[in-house]
């Protein structure tokens, strides 16, 4: 769930919320497959407030700096989780495709699980529920090429839907992510 190429439907958009919600009638189509997809692909941005990443650290039992270090980088778009290269793609360095779970997931085909589900940042928490991919139902038809959820199980009523999309629309323009600590990485 990460953010620089535009092509990257992981990243979160910087343009500002839709001027109509074309979906409030029936809300929109999702349920999750747990295929991972959100969390590999492309290079990008998995940004995080210090709250989040104290909470991450916390739950890894070591201490904030050392969470700093060992599981972030630089970017020119802020600080974020690494990323490590598999046959997937850029994978979160947190996502869990090898555990027992993992593999049994997708009726034995073979899934992905993040092993920070209760303390994962805000952005993995809204998506697909991002102001970019709402704005307009093109916008929505692309994220479904991205994640296979979209369009998929039960409708989602538009109060859940505007929650999410209105939190992560909140921390875009909040600037509360943690910045890079080199200007130039
Ligand atoms: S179905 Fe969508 S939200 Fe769920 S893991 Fe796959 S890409 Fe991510
Ligand atoms: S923190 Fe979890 S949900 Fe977010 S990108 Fe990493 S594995 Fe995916």
């Amino acid at each position: 769930m990460t953010y620089q190429d535009p092509a990257d439907d992981r990243r979160p958009p910087q343009r500002q919320p839709p001027p109509s919600e074309w979906y409030a009638d029936a809300g929109l189509r999702f349920e999750c497959t747990m295929c991972g997809d959100c969390c590999t692909g492309p290079p990008g941005v998995i940004a995080f407030t210090q709250n989040e990443g104290e909470r991450i650290a916390k739950r890894l039992g070591i201490s904030y700096q050392d969470f700093l270090h060992r599981y972030t980088h630089d970017t020119p778009e802020g600080r974020s989780l690494n990323e490590v290269r598999t046959a997937h793609g850029h994978d979160c360095v947190f996502l869990d495709r090898t555990s027992p779970h993992a593999r049994s997931l997708r009726d034995g085909r073979g899934g992905a699980v993040c092993s920070l589900y209760e303390d994962r940042p805000l952005q993995c928490r809204t998506f697909p529920w991002w102001p970019d991919n709402l704005r307009t139902p093109r916008d929505w038809a692309r994220t479904a090429r991205a994640c296979e959820g979209v369009n998929r199980g039960a409708f989602v009523p538009v109060e859940h839907i505007r929650i999410q999309r209105n939190q992560q629309s909140q921390r875009e323009r909040s600037g509360d992510n943690v910045p890079s600590s080199d200007p130039t990485p």
